[in-house]
């Protein structure tokens, strides 16, 4: 399948990336690797990379606008359905690939690449980069180290496998790369944001069965200066708390008028009860927008419930 994909990257001069609404850092790593690997192998192709632009992302390159693309072919990447693909029209484009590690959801493309075993984004594409003549240099090793590195939680979650050890370890041989010199962009945040994880661990709220959950309204993220991005960057840094098995953020985002819910987990599977609010995700890191603070108490209710039939499922197993 990955020599299909390429065989489309070498056929069509116009090429458009693609990734989720509210980019992390794999999707932003994943498309403008992809799109640097093709300009380095193919020198004349036109390739933009669309979606609405993150000043936190800049480092890894800028992103292009385009309209009405003519015999395109467009790549999908880190997203496993329609509703989340950050501005582009499906029927604009002839062909279309998905490249993909989230659990399928629906069929969109004329391709669908996609490993839910995978890391990241960034890592299926580096197998598309290694399996295929498509190249690869230190500039765009970087990016794909970076959304690995990022997705992965630096490889503590378990979709860190020996192989994508084994892919990690043979880009930094190869390209020399400066690991600590790369986090820097990665993991410099302003103190605004630290301050706004110390209120979240004192206020942290906790449930009799294990959930964790804050509410983080406009008021509170003003008095912080943060925005409402900020809260998801730092969801991952609650886990490993002895009375938490499930964590949830809900974050009032007045621009886009909703409520974010950015969820984890640390034995449950969440992301089949977040679908049910109009979300989704990985097994135990999943998200979804919900309209008012009013609806959150199902979530928590539902969370909750899911911690209890774990822990009488895993018993004495279960570690706290
Ligand atoms: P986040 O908490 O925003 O970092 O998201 C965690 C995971 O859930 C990512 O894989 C997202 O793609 C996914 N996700 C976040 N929000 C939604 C949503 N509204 N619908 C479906 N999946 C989502």
């Amino acid at each position: 399948m990955l020599d299909d994909i390429y065989k489309l990257i070498e056929k069509f001069e116009v090429i458009v990336l693609a990734r989720h609404v509210g980019p992390d850092p794999d999707a932003m790593a994943s498309t403008m690797a992809l799109k640097d690997s093709i300009l380095y192998t193919f020198k004349d192709k036109k390739v933009y990379n669309v979606g609405s632009g993150s000043s936190r992302f800049t480092y890894f390159g800028k992103l292009d606008r385009i309209e009405n693309p003519k015999n395109a072919l467009l790549i999908v990447l880190d997203t496993p359905d329609i509703r989340r693909i950050d501005g582009i029209t499906l029927t604009d484009y002839e062909k279309i690939v998905k490249i993909d590690h989230h659990p399928f959801v629906e069929k969109f493309a004329d391709i669908e690449y996609i490993n839910d075993k995978s890391s990241s984004a960034s890592e299926l594409v580096l197998d598309l980069i290694n399996e295929t003549p498509l190249k690869m240099n230190e500039d765009i090793a970087s990016k794909i180290y970076l959304g690995i590195v990022s997705d992965t939680n630096r490889f503590m979650f378990n979709n860190s496998t020996g192989d994508t050890f084994k892919k990690v370890a043979k880009l930094i041989d190869e390209y020399k790369l400066e690991i600590d010199k790369l986090y820097i962009p990665l993991y410099l945040r302003p103190i605004n944001e630290v301050r706004l994880e110390g209120y979240i661990g004192l206020n942290l709220n906790i449930t009799k069965n294990g959930v964790g959950y804050i509410k983080l309204t406009k008021d509170l993220l003003e008095q912080f200066a943060v925005d409402a991005a900020s809260p998801g960057n730092m969801v991952n840094n609650f886990n490993y708390i002895n009375e938490v098995l499930v964590w949830v953020f809900f974050t009032e985002d007045v621009k886009n008028e909703n409520i974010r819910v950015s969820a984890r987990s640390r034995g449950p599977v969440i992301n089949s009860l977040l679908s049910k609010y109009n979300g989704g995700g990985h097994k135990y890191a999943s998200g979804a927008r919900i309209k008012t603070m009013d609806d959150t108490d199902p979530i928590i209710d539902d969370l909750d419930f899911l911690c209890k039939k774990y822990k009488e499922e895993v018993g004495e197993n279960f570690e706290n």
